[in-house]
């Protein structure tokens, strides 16, 4: 069973790229950003909690997000494996997704980490609000996502280079060009 996650800062390309990915690899999609969407469109107690939370450009509680993951994952171990996109955030989601993977006898094989620099998020962001009808895609609050993947998610990236699972990928160019490097950056895993 494969675990996969893919990992940048916002508009590095995570859910473009996942889209392929699963294909691919006929993995079961897990993005925590389109499960709290989800929430928020149904008008559920979580969902209003959640709106706060993504429209002042922060980051939802480790609880909330964990409890989410641990579910999908148990639901969904008959499968070829999972493709985590916008998860783990922060380092406590990614010791929590080592335990909850570890006592279902499975392990992460690949954190990918799609490298863009910042000035290109924002303006792929800012293109992507053209069209998104996403209420956290305006410049001011993608400002505030920026400073809170600096400060809570960066250091996720550390904690799987110690793991031994971490891939840096060039996220800029065609994704055709991104979607190969990764699919490169798994050999022997895929
Ligand atoms: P995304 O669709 O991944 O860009 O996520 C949109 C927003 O949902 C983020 O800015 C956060 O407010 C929230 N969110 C998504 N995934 C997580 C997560 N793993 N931990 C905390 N908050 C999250």
């Amino acid at each position: 069973m494969l675990n996969i996650a893919l990992f940048g800062a916002p508009g590095a390309g995570k859910g473009t790229q996942s889209s392929r990915l699963i294909e691919k690899c006929k993995l079961t999609y897990i993005s925590t950003g389109e499960i709290l969407r989800e929430e928020i469109r149904k008008g559920t107690e979580l969902g209003l909690e959640a709106k706060k939370t993504i429209e002042a450009g922060k980051l939802v509680s480790d609880d909330i997000i964990v409890k989410i993951i641990e579910k999908i994952v148990k639901a969904n171990l008959d499968g070829k494996g999972f493709l985590y996109d916008g998860f783990p955030r922060t380092v406590a989601q990614a010791e929590a997704l080592e335990s909850i993977l570890e006592k279902n006898g499975i392990k992460m094989n690949a954190f990918i980490c799609l490298d863009v620099p910042f000035d290109i998020c924002v303006e792929r962001l800012l293109n992507r609000a053209k069209t998104s009808g996403r209420s956290d895609d305006n410049e001011e609050t993608i400002k505030k996502r920026l400073v809170e993947y600096e400060n809570k998610t960066a250091p996720v990236a550390d904690f799987y280079r110690k793991h031994g699972t971490f891939v840096a990928v060039e996220g800029v160019g065609t994704e055709e060009e991104i979607f190969e490097r990764i699919i490169n950056s798994l050999k022997g895993c895929v």
